[in-house]
């Protein structure tokens, strides 16, 4: 039987709870179990991908096409395991599945409520994971913050589940923040007092406080919290700032969080974490010995949570290449014919952002012209494929008009154009082409040379696609199709062979790179943006030594 720990949140939000939840998953699969994380959201979306990035920062996509919250990328990036939809619930999930049934009648003339029908569901839907795998613990978070009006029917269902398979099935790490007041030099514990006692109103009492501290804790805080919130002393975890979030499993492993856990549970140690690759990457991590500066041409670039896959794909892959890789922001949306140059000048690769609808797309175009034509790596994502592709049309092709039919309906030249089964489609939720798709690698391309070989499955997430009536054009004129559905035919990658690295992508590879196995494409583009930066110094050497 599957043993339960539930991470919930108190004081603030955005104190990191995917990451402690994420790092604990790493030190037990260290351990030899089989672990999984699932994130219960309490918004009334039924998935976050109807949501702008502004307000969610990125929609992650799982294997099976679900669309879900950002915290499953870290679930992902930390274990190398796959996650799916049923790793990611929310509020919305849950009341649309308990109307269908009341409209079904399978309530049969019942009252349909909160508790217990949309608890049921919740219960339901955390113990799901463990009926069709074989985990050893599910770690569950719970989005928010305990007293969120829409947080309690999940606190009610977790109190169940505890009543029903008792304390040692079934623990609660209570994340809060111990704020450091500097006038007093003083850290306070009264707000983690207040939260904890919010829980005990509602039947829960935590058997672990992780308290995320800009200060240690000292012993006498560490008793004092565990005094008041009733815990055991051991049970006070200092989660204090790291450097990086892939020290926290480290941190953890300090404060013995994994241990503590398992005892609780009564499960047995085994061995100590084996994180051998983990401290390996980690190193490399923190001691590269070269540096590239990447452009990151977007639209939300104000907002870091918008790109989190792509920000973490460029710190494997950077590890990967003992290469620091310093990401600089470029708004898509302010990049004009004339700035074009200051604006990119000094970066040794231009990554294009995914994205949806018009704003900033001329920049991005703009951008790609400058990185075809200087010859400075560049990569594609989405998006940013399709405005390769469009770029390649106007400047290579001469058709001047050429576009998405996402951007102008009525262009004459429409290269990116919507997909045959798109074109009916009126709901948004959950209708794009979602999920794991194949896609077959043309053994002669730099696409085969960084992958290693010719089949590959990766995630997609849009709507358009590349035209394939404009196929003949575009690689008699240099830019070839080299990634291919091998059901539909449908264009997953491109190339320009004649330039040293430019490559685009229809699908999101940033979704599949992990700490232990950093993307092949990410690793391929930052090793040619290294040798673009080299080649750079030493011309600029010859030239100032000939002047
Ligand atoms: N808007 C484009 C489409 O739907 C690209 C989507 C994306 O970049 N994820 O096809």
């Amino acid at each position: 039987m599957a043993k339960y720990i539930f991470v919930t949140g108190g004081v603030t939000s955005s104190l990191g709870k995917g990451i402690i939840a994420a790092s604990l998953a790493k030190l037990l699969q260290a351990r030899g179990f089989k672990v999984t994380i699932q994130k219960l959201d309490p918004y009334i979306n039924v998935d976050p991908g109807t949501l702008n990035p502004y307000e969610h920062g990125e929609c992650y996509v799982t294997d099976d096409g679900a669309e879900t919250d950002l915290d499953l990328g870290h679930y992902e990036r930390f274990l190398g395991t796959p996650t799916s939809q049923a790793n990611n619930v929310t509020t919305g999930r849950i009341y649309q599945y308990v109307i269908n049934k009341e409209r079904e009648g399978a309530y049969l003339g019942k009252t349909v409520q909160v508790i217990p029908h949309i608890t049921d569901e919740i219960k339901r839907r955390i113990t799901l994971l463990a009926s069709k795998h074989d985990y050893d613990i599910i770690i569950t978070e719970i989005g928010g913050t305990v007293g969120d009006i829409e947080s309690q029917p999940y606190i009610e269902a977790i109190r169940q589940l505890e009543w029903e398979m008792g304390n040692e099935n079934c623990i609660i790490i209570h994340l809060t923040l111990i704020p450091y007041l500097k006038a007093a030099k003083e850290l306070k514990t009264k707000p983690t007092q207040h939260s904890v006692k919010l829980m005990n109103e509602n039947g829960l009492s935590p058997d672990i406080i992780a308290c995320r501290t800009e200060e240690p804790l000292n012993a006498d805080i560490k008793r004092k919290i565990a005094l008041f919130c009733n815990v055991t002393e051991d049970a006070v975890i200092e989660a204090a700032d790291a450097e990086t979030i892939y020290d926290v499993p480290l941190l953890m492993m300090r404060e013995h969080l994994d241990a503590i856990c398992l005892q609780k549970l009564k499960l047995p140690l085994r061995n100590e974490p084996d994180l051998k690759n983990w401290k390996e990457f980690l190193n490399k991590l923190k001691h590269p010995k070269s540096k590239v500066v990447i452009g990151l041409v977007g639209k939300y670039v104000e907002l870091q949570d918008a790109y989190k896959s792509i920000l973490e794909s460029f710190v494997h892959a950077g590890a990967m290449n003992e290469c620091k890789v310093e990401v600089r922001n470029v708004h898509s949306e302010f990049l004009t014919a004339e700035n074009i140059k200051s604006e990119l000048s000094g970066l040794d690769g231009i990554l294009v952002a995914p994205g949806f609808g018009s704003r900033g797309i001329e920049g991005k175009i703009l951008a790609i012209q400058y990185a075809r034509e200087n010859k400075i790596p560049f990569f594609g994502i989405c998006l940013g494929m399709q405005c390769s592709v469009i770029e390649f049309a106007r400047n290579v092709l001469g058709l001047s008009q050429a576009n998405s039919t996402e951007m102008d309906k009525l262009t004459t030249d429409p290269v990116i154009d919507i997909m045959e089964d798109q074109k009916n489609v009126v709901q948004m939720g959950g209708t794009m082409r979602l999920g794991a798709f194949d896609c077959e690698i043309d053994p002669q391309s730099k696409s085969y040379e960084v992958y290693g070989k010719s089949y590959i499955s990766e995630r997609h997430r849009h709507r358009w696609e590349f035209n394939n009536k404009y196929l003949e054009a575009f690689e008699q004129n240099g830019m070839k199709a080299v990634g291919r559905n091998p059901e539909t035919g449908l264009v997953e990658m491109v190339e320009i062979p004649a330039h040293p690295f430019f490559i685009g992508a229809q699908f999101h590879p940033e979704l599949k790179s992990t700490v232990e196995n950093p993307h092949p494409l990410f690793v391929g583009f930052i090793k040619a943006a290294g040798e673009y930066a080299k080649e750079k110094k030493g011309r600029n050497t010859l030239e100032s030594t000939s002047n």
